[in-house]
């Protein structure tokens, strides 16, 4: 297993389960790859994802074969609040009929046309970028006002440039079935679905953060997991393969009959080149964007109003960051009582530079921008985290990049991809897609 990020770790651990014998390869000097959790001075801070989405038959299975369920933390009631920048003023965006109706973030028309959705045409052309899916489906309005910013926040990509079948294959889907999302969305409330703890709405982490499952899952695969441990090279020995590995100052050699490329697109693309030039060209052709987050704490009571998930802000509104979470407000014990832990995002696709900005710099324009917003003045603390590949941009052609690079790779048996770029960039998803790559290597792996 090249990488020990969720993919890596996850993948390792149901082969080691099936007493598979398995080695995690890890660069970094802790398992968990963007999954990142540090406290400072009382703080919870989230370097990398924050929730999970409920709903994962992969998830829940980790959950329980790591027993981790007491530790398992909901968010708040309120953190169904989420919020979005218009016209320079935070809107929440309706979750239902009722506030739908009483909405100022689409006019009337932008109601009138978003309910019309069941009577539009479809589906649209292979290849439709988000942008387009969402105005032909639902009308312009939600696509700048609600799709864009929602973009931002799971890619922090630009919904111009995103394959709608590839970063929203559920609603894609649900057209081509259907002819409509939203006909779709309450067709498919009557079928079946397997039989999980928790509801797709339902968002999750852990007492201590996130870093619990990576935690659990290194302690499961104890010595198997071998960190600071970079695979330079992979070759074919004809009846398997031999993966170098520099360790501290040393090369050591792995051979085995499977390699699972679990590692982001570019590192995949490196040890890909000599073995499987198409594969490494159609990796290469993946983008990644940096996210900075930058977490200020602040006196709680000035700014107890802002109670719920957080903002997004669309890119009309050419705002400098791309959001903010209310991360002690989403879920208990993240900072201490009274006060208030805010994290700003910044970057993505559209503006790598604001994320690379030195830390003086993205302290000044979060700190500025979250005076004038939301009236927080006066940070207390400020911790800043840049994340340099931080999410895979699933562009345009990215169905057809993952089709080339997986065909490419069938002439190299035991060779596998998986992971964010492959399978779907959230946990779950990783979970899912470690699942199934491991039920690739050892036929016959039963799940559960
Ligand atoms: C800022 C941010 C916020 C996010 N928010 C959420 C969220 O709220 N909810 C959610 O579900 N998801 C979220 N995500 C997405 C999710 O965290 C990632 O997509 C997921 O963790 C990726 O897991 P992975 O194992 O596929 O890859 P990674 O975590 O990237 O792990 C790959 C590992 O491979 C290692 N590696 C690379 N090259 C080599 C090599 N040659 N040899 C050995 N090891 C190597 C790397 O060091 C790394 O540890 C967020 C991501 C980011 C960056």
């Amino acid at each position: 297993m090249v990488g020990g990020g969720i993919t890596g770790l996850v993948a390792g651990f149901r082969l080691a389960q099936r007493s598979c014998d398995v080695a995690v390869l890890e660069a970094d000097d802790r398992p968990g790859g963007k999954v990142l959790t540090r406290e400072e001075a009382g703080y919870l801070l989230e370097w990398g994802p924050s929730s999970l989405q409920g709903g994962s038959p992969a998830l829940e299975r980790l959950l329980e074969d790591l027993r981790l369920w007491p530790e398992v933390v909901y968010t708040r009631p309120a953190a169904r609040r989420r919020y979005v920048l218009w016209r320079g003023r935070l809107r929440k965006i309706p979750t239902g009929p009722l506030s739908l109706a009483l909405s100022s973030l689409l006019s009337l028309r932008g109601k009138l046309r978003l309910l019309l959705e069941p009577f539009r045409d479809g589906p649209g052309p292979e290849g439709e970028d988000v942008r387009s899916f969402f105005a032909r489906r639902f009308g312009p309005q939600v696509a700048e006002r609600l799709a864009d910013p929602f973009v931002s926040g799971i890619y922090a990509g630009d919904p111009g440039l995103l394959e709608a079948a590839s970063a929203f294959p559920r609603l894609v889907a649900l057209e081509r079935r259907h002819g409509s999302v939203i006909g779709g969305f309450w067709k498919a409330r009557k079928e079946p679905r397997p039989e999980t703890r928790t509801r797709r709405r339902q968002l999750l982490s852990f007492r201590r953060g996130l870093r619990t499952l990576p935690e659990a899952l290194a302690r499961g695969l104890g010595d198997r997991l071998r960190l600071g441990a970079r695979a330079e090279a992979i070759r074919g020995t004809g009846a398997g393969w031999t993966v170098a590995v520099r360790r501290g100052g040393s090369l050591g050699e792995v051979l085995c009959d499977s390699v699972v490329l679990a590692c982001p697109a570019p590192a995949a693309a490196a040890l890909l080149a000599p073995l499987a030039p198409a594969a490494a060209e159609a990796l290469r052709g993946i983008p990644y964007a940096p996210v900075a987050l930058h977490a200020l704490s602040y006196p709680e009571e000035p700014l107890r109003r802002w109670d719920g998930f957080g903002f997004l802000c669309p890119s009309s509104e050419r705002a400098p960051i791309l959001g903010a979470l209310w991360s002690s407000r989403i879920f208990e014990g993240r900072a201490p009582a009274g006060r208030f832990l805010m994290t700003g995002f910044l970057g993505g696709a559209a503006h790598p530079d604001a994320a690379a900005a030195p830390g003086p710099e993205r302290d000044r324009v979060v700190r500025e921008f979250l005076a004038s917003t939301l009236g927080a003045e006066a940070p207390e603390q400020a911790w800043s985290h840049l994340v340099p590949e931080a999410i895979p941009q699933l562009t345009i052609g990215h169905t057809r990049r993952i089709a080339a690079a997986r065909a490419a790779c069938a002439s190299l048996p035991g060779l596998h991809l998986a992971g964010a770029y492959a399978g779907g960039v959230s946990v779950p998803s990783c979970a899912e897609d470690a699942e199934r790559v491991a039920s690739e290597v050892a036929p016959g792996y039963e799940l559960g």
